[in-house]
């Protein structure tokens, strides 16, 4: 089964020091996904004939996108290309009762998990492999891990190779997005992350960090960051758009 996640913003009502989507760097302005760009999603998709068991909706925070509802509902109709859908909010139903709960608006259309990542879950992760000298072969000669559990990606700008690449190619100012569906992982990209050396190695490696004997940020990502911050918010890449 394929899984798909859906930036439909990059903007977070949280700064959580740990966010693999950098939202406690910068919050990224005009980044909402259009009604427009959901039904260009889902034609694409058919065009393709690439159905998606899972499409998980993020961010940032996707209760604060102002056409939540309608996004799923565009979803929600595209069954031949869609399954299961389901929002991921750091939001409990107390604090979104418009849209979870009982009689809350996406009752029936999607499921609502209530989460804010751990800082285990993610942590450190801005290691590039080719700074320590190293190959990984997964994302591009066969799926990584993020591409199998969490599966490819989605933002206003087009579809990414996986969930994360959207985040590492505007950092690292190599173009992530395609306005086609695809699997292989951009190498310019790969090669810098740390889940292309697979399970045991990116184990590894993660670990050695956490002793302190790898640090991290390593230099491509320490020399990626201040051009990132200073950019403010915006993205170069072209939307996409009819
Ligand atoms: S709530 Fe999620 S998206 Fe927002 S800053 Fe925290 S980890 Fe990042
Ligand atoms: S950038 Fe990382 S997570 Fe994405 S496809 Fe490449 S190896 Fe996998």
């Amino acid at each position: 089964m394929m899984r798909m996640e859906m930036n439909v913003t990059l903007r977070c009502t949280r700064q959580c020091a740990w966010c693999v989507k950098l939202m406690h760097l910068k919050n990224v302005q005009r980044s909402d996904v259009t009604i427009e760009q959901a039904r260009l999603f889902v034609e694409q998709l058919r065009v393709q004939q690439a159905r998606m068991g899972r499409l998980k909706l993020m961010g940032g925070e996707p209760a604060i996108h102002p056409h939540l509802v309608e996004l799923i509902d565009v979803f929600a109709e595209a069954k031949d290309v869609i399954g299961r859908i389901s929002v991921q909010s750091s939001l409990n139903a107390r604090s979104a009762p418009a849209l979870r709960g009982k009689g809350g608006a996406l009752k029936g259309k999607a499921r609502w998990f209530a989460k804010t990542p751990t800082k285990k879950d993610h942590t450190p992760w801005l290691i590039s492999p080719a700074d320590l000298g190293v190959t990984g072969k997964y994302g591009i000669d066969k799926r990584c891990g993020v591409q199998e559990g969490c599966g490819f990606g989605f933002e206003k700008w087009g579809f990414t190779s996986c969930a994360i690449g959207g985040t590492l190619g505007r950092l690292l100012d190599v173009n992530p997005y395609s306005q086609r569906f695809f699997r292989r992982g951009i190498r310019d990209i790969c090669k810098h992350c740390v889940f292309s050396l697979g399970p045991k190695l990116n184990l590894v490696v993660r670990k050695a960090a956490m002793r302190g004997e790898i640090v991290a940020p390593t230099p491509t990502f320490e020399r990626a960051l201040p051009r990132y911050m200073a950019e403010g918010g915006e993205v170069d890449f072209p939307v996409w758009s009819r």
